[in-house]
């Protein structure tokens, strides 16, 4: 990726907005180290204030004192020296947004990272107050992911909040991927925003949206690794900031946070080099606000304010499972629900790794659309008791018909839910999967066959109901008649009728 570097850019920018006689306002930089710059005498300075230094490094004003600021340098450079001058710029952090975005790469000062022009004259501020009360409306329309667990029991409305938390390595990003993905065709606008990954991995999300079309209708903000922390701390606002022009023109958008666990680091790193005082494992004692800010910004808009929607799905990274340390219960607390992947079920071969248990949605259930909603009632109460009855008999050995049968239907819809990665299914693919659960059609599947099984069950119901599945994919109901009709027809595969 050819970049631009940060103080070029941001010196074009800085340059298109004087258009009368400006009086520049100086300082003086005192000291400098470890990213961060202590200036004494900058009169009428501002918080989050661009700040320009001699060498033509920019940094951000953080921490305004008595008689100076403390800033992070956006530059990783270390060209600023004591005793130069800094000049005030009164503008804050901006980032570019429209129409050109889609389909593009960006970092969150709005260059571009994929080697082409950027063509929009339309900037946000990064930072900018969420909706109030009255402009928001209750979350009623379904965001569907694709992912059969997800969709089933803890579902996902336009305009909710609801977190992606597991350990590394458990499918954190390919959930989010997918669900991306699965906004192909249904005009939602997705904005994927990595923070502090390496870029090989995210040049590898960036291809596996290519390669499923889903690039069009996205845009990435990345912030790396090797960005400096101040950088790092913006990327998760600018692609709010994104996502909101559309949501204010009455565009759905979803917008992934990978992963807010790192956000959090960069800002402790800041906060700390800017000698606030350490809190609870040394996170300051604002990070909670950092966080709740970003994901208030989430909303569902009322009719008079553009009525479009912004979906948050921040990802957060945990311990070895300890989803009660400071962060993850910070972000738990602040989202609608969470969806908890576990390691061991991700090393068990249960992919998408989802502990149900742990899992809930606070807003989603009502958002659902009727035609799922008709046949995921009893889910997740099959499987607690499934599980709690795989304990139970564990060791037994002589167990009753009834008991085997309960425990082969659960083991059966544990497996129903497994999915590759980047395989969204349509809504009536979902439905078509749970009806033949309720029928039973699988029951004499061995467990290893399954997947095969349920490919070649999908194709068979496809090819029979077109026009069901098209009505029901657009309009998301289906009546009892139609419930009925798919019911039998399941049971029709298994005996191995004519669908
Ligand atoms: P990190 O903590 O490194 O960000 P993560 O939790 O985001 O990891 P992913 O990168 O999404 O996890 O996935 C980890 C690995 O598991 C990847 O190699 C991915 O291909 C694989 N994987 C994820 N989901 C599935 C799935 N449903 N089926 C098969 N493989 C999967
Ligand atoms: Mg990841």
């Amino acid at each position: 990726m050819t970049e631009k570097k940060i103080s070029a850019f941001l010196k074009d920018r800085t340059a298109a907005f004087t258009p009368g006689p400006v009086i520049f306002r100086k300082g003086t930089v005192e000291r400098v180290g470890d990213g961060v710059v202590h200036v004494k005498d900058l009169p009428g300075r501002k918080y989050g204030e661009l700040l320009e230094f001699g060498s033509g490094v920019y940094g951000m004003a953080l921490e305004l004192t008595e008689n100076g600021v403390g800033a992070v340098l956006l530059d990783a450079e270390d060209s600023v020296c004591a005793g130069e001058t800094v000049k005030g710029t009164g503008r804050v952090a901006e980032v570019p947004v429209g129409e050109a975005l889609l389909g593009r790469v960006i970092d969150p000062i709005g260059r571009p990272l994929d080697e082409r022009e950027l063509e929009t004259d339309l900037y946000y501020p990064v930072e900018r107050p969420s909706p109030a009360i009255m402009d928001r409306r209750p979350v009623d329309t379904p965001l569907e992911t694709g992912i059969l667990a997800i969709d089933s029991m803890i579902p996902i409305g336009r305009g909710q909040r609801e977190l992606i938390i597991g350990d590394r390595q458990t499918g954190k990003t390919a959930i989010a991927v997918d669900a991306i993905i699965n906004q192909r065709n249904t005009g939602v606008i997705c904005v994927y925003c990595a923070v502090g990954q390496k870029s090989s991995t995210v040049a590898g999300v960036i291809e596996t949206l290519r390669a499923a079309g889903a690039m069009d209708n996205s845009v990435v903000v990345h912030a790396g690794a090797s960005d400096s922390p101040a950088i790092q701390y913006l990327a998760p606002f600018a692609a709010c900031s994104v996502a909101e022009y559309f949501a204010e023109r009455g565009r759905d958008v979803l917008v992934v946070y990978d992963d807010l666990t790192k956000h959090a680091v960069a800002y402790r790193t800041m906060t700390l080099l800017l000698l606030r005082p350490p809190g609870r494992e040394a996170y300051p004692g604002d990070v909670f606000y950092l966080h709740s800010r970003l994901l208030e910004r989430a909303a569902c808009r009322s009719a008079e304010t553009g009525g479009g929607t912004v979906t948050a799905l921040p990802i957060i990274e945990t311990m070895a499972g300890n989803i009660a340390s400071y962060i993850p219960t910070n972000v738990i607390s602040i989202t609608d629900g969470q969806i908890y992947l576990e390691s061991e079920l991700f090393h068990a071969g249960i992919r998408p790794a989802v502990n149900t248990g742990l899992s809930v949605s606070r807003v989603g259930r009502s958002a659902q659309s009727e035609a799922m909603r008709a046949v995921s009632g009893t889910l997740r109460i099959d499987l607690s008791q499934y599980r709690e009855m795989a304990v139970f008999t564990r060791f037994g050995s002589d167990l009753d018909a009834a008991t085997v049968k309960m425990l082969r239907r659960g083991e059966t819809l544990t497996n129903l839910f497994k999915q590759g990665k980047s395989h969204p299914y349509t809504l009536f693919e979902e439905v078509a999967v749970l009806l033949a659960y309720e029928a039973d059609t699988f029951r004499d599947v061995p467990m290893k066959a399954l997947g095969a099984k349920v490919t070649d069950y999908l194709a068979h119901m496809n090819a029979a109901f077109p026009a069901v599945a098209a009505h029901m994919n657009a309009t998301g109901s289906m009546d009892d008649g139609t419930r009925a009709e798919l019911l039998a027809a399941a049971e029709r595969y298994r005996e191995g009728t004519e669908l």
